[in-house]
């Protein structure tokens, strides 16, 4: 057998390798996943010396020593402080290089938040840009945005841009395969940004992306099945299962939101009926409360959860119904995937004290055996889409998605005749 697992040093603490690839890696991708494990410790240990590294990672010294330079000479790697000790030598410990900047966008129907963030997640601009709905006056106003922000910054390096969308994206060709809410056909999203930022441009789905966010922020660490749920103008899904992110074919993984609860329910954009987004998403509970105070019907998704704060029965009485309705679509993920967490983004968790308990109360209701999975919400709501954005630019260049992207485009298509 062709295999290079005894290569992959079993450390703690470290995101965990997918040993399916592993067994096919050949000595260059071995080597691939040695630097991605050094990165990530310096990434989660900073400031870390060498020979910590070392004790980290279980490498011997010398491997550690080239991959170091090797990252300082991409820039993803910077040495900086002395390290005191009282006696002995003084290392010189590693950091990310936070002179390495990525621009992303969180894409939505009606408006964009583009943010310049560095290697160490930390926002160094944020601005909202209004959108119109014709895709391409829309992406060019994100991009003079984002042209702006990158001569505020002319003395970083800008290493791509990141892009988060409200709908599924295929990783290998990167076009928007599923948008119900957005409508921007085919339009080739990706190529309008290449072309005018001259960066590498990766466009990945928005709960997958908020999901790729908690995973790097350590949150997550020890659980290997989890469940995200965004809930804006529609309802998505991002998957973890056995310590991966599932994404499958063309990306489309995750869609729980175009589940069927009720053929008779109200028509979804995905062109069926009674889909459970149409009953719990941000866009279902404004439809309860139109319905119970028609005019006062035009009212946006913020100033109804502010109005339900102040306690205003209707709505009060609308966003219990959305909760009541995200609660009991749980066991759509809780069924197929039985989840140690599920985890909800999006505008309903800015109430989560008042609404969190009513969608618990549904899962345990309808739970097939076992506990109930943990429920929580994202840790930095609105700006996970954005972090998880920036982690896709900064995963492709990272030496396993490389070899593990190469691997998928080698291997050859399942046959049934064969
Ligand atoms: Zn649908």
């Amino acid at each position: 057998m062709k295999s290079s697992a005894r290569s992959a040093p079993t450390t703690r603490g470290i995101k965990r390798i997918d040993l399916a690839y592993v067994q096919l890696a050949t000595s260059e991708s071995a080597r691939d996943i040695n630097r991605d494990v050094v990165l990530e410790i310096i990434r989660s240990q900073q400031p870390v010396s060498r020979a910590d590294l070392a004790r980290a990672s279980g490498l011997q010294p010398s491997t550690v020593s080239s991959i170091v330079e090797q990252l300082i000479a991409e820039k993803w790697v910077k040495e900086g402080a002395i390290e005191r000790r009282p006696r002995g030598r003084h290392p010189t410990l590693l950091a990310l290089n936070d002179g390495l900047v990525i621009l992303t966008a969180d894409i939505r129907p009606k408006q964009a938040i583009v943010a310049l963030l560095d290697l160490n997640g930390r926002f160094l601009a944020r601005e909202v840009v209004p959108l119109v709905s014709e895709p391409e006056s829309a992406i060019n106003k994100i991009i003079s945005c984002m042209k702006a922000m990158r001569a505020d910054h002319s003395n970083r390096s800008f290493e791509g841009v990141g892009i988060s969308m409200p709908g599924r994206v295929d990783s290998e060709s990167q076009s928007l395969i599923l948008a119900p809410n957005l409508k921007w056909g085919s339009y080739n999203i990706k190529g309008a940004f290449e072309k005018e930022m001259r960066l590498q441009v990766e466009l990945t789905n928005a709960a997958n992306a908020a999901l790729l966010a908690e995973l790097w922020s350590g949150r997550l660490d020890g659980i290997r099945n989890a469940v995200l749920i965004t809930v804006s103008e529609g309802v998505g899904g991002a998957i973890l299962a056995n310590g991966q992110i599932v994404t499958s074919r063309s990306g489309l993984a995750g869609e729980f939101g175009h589940s069927p609860i009720d053929p008779t329910g109200p028509l979804c954009g995905c062109g069926q009926h009674g889909c459970w987004e149409v009953f719990a998403s941000s866009n279902a509970a404004l439809r309860y409360y139109a319905e119970i105070c028609p005019e006062k019907a035009s009212v946006t998704i913020h100033e109804l959860l502010r109005l339900a704060e102040e306690g205003d029965p209707a709505a009060l009485a609308a966003l219990t119904r959305q909760a009541t309705w995200l609660g009991r679509g749980l066991r759509l993920v809780t069924a197929a995937l039985a989840p140690e967490v599920i985890l909800f983004a999006g505008d309903i968790t800015t109430s989560w004290a008042r609404f969190g308990p009513v969608i618990q109360a549904e899962l345990e209701a309808t739970m097939l055996a076992g506990d109930a999975p943990q429920l929580g919400i994202t840790n930095d709501g609105e700006f996970a889409r954005l972090r998880g954005a920036a982690a896709v630019v900064l995963q492709r260049h990272s030496g396993y998605q490389r070899s593990r992207l190469k691997a998928a485009k080698d291997k050859t298509p399942y046959s049934a005749s064969s």
